[in-house]
């Protein structure tokens, strides 16, 4: 789909939502949670719509500027006007479809997008909660994007700052579903720990979002 960024927003110093628009986006209702692909400098990589409007065809995703990599240098400079492909949506982290009385959301920065569109997607009875790490500079992005989650500062090991909030963390009564979802090992760790506490299995729903680039996670 050819799509143009219609407008850019600094969220917080490296968490960036860019919106883009197209004919192809008229009428296109994203599943939440549901992911997309997009050709930037010459590489296919893997965004999250975070939420979108069907009637006016935009879509807004929410970019980590973590360092360097063809992704992250793309969303570093893209201004309006500037064109990109896209290709998806395809089906990811799934959503809930049955009623909850809780729902639980942990990641990290490159997961703003999918606890948007999956926590915005449960109705306003059920309690959400949750956590994403990520480092001091960007804690205010949480509150800023209308997220009901806990900023945890990241400590020297990644993950390690979401362990320790879930080890604190009573949880809810009556059934509930949770998503685990960014950095590779955290959330490898992060799901043992749940079923340490009884979670079953089918309440747990895990995607990793991205690790080294010899074993890019599609
Ligand atoms: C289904 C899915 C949906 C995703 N949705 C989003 C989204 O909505 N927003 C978002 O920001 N990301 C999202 N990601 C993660 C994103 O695709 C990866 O971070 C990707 O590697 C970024 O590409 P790049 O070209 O910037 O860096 P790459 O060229 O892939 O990597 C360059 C270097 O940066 C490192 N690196 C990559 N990501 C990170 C990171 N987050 N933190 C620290 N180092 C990193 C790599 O290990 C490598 O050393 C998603 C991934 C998947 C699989």
């Amino acid at each position: 789909m050819n799509t143009e960024v219609i407008d850019v927003e600094d969220v917080s110093p490296r968490i960036k939502r860019i919106r883009l628009a197209g004919q192809a986006l008229v009428g296109l209702d994203f599943e939440p949670g549901s992911k997309v692909k997009l050709r930037l400098n010459g590489s296919m990589r893997s965004y999250t719509p975070a939420t979108w409007d069907p009637a006016a065809g935009w879509v807004d995703l929410l970019f980590f500027l973590h360092g360097s990599g063809p992704g992250n240098d793309w969303a570093e400079v893209a201004t309006k006007g500037t064109d990109v492909q896209v290709f998806g949506p395809k089906s990811s982290l799934p959503p809930c479809h049955r009623p909850v009385s809780w729902a639980m959301f942990v990641g990290d920065e490159t997961t703003l997008g999918p606890a948007l569109a999956l926590l915005n997607a449960l109705p306003p009875e059920c309690t959400k909660l949750g956590a994403i790490e990520l480092d001091r500079v960007d804690t205010t992005c949480v509150a800023r994007l209308g997220l009901p989650l806990t900023p945890v500062i990241r400590t020297s090991e990644r993950g390690e700052a979401l362990l320790e909030w879930l080890d604190d963390l009573q949880l809810p009564d009556g059934d509930g579903v949770v998503w685990i979802s960014g950095h590779h090992g955290s959330v490898g760790r992060l799901e043992q720990a749940l079923a340490a506490r009884g979670l079953p299995a089918s309440s747990v729903h895990t995607k990793s979002y991205w690790n080294r680039p010899k074993d890019r996670l599609r």
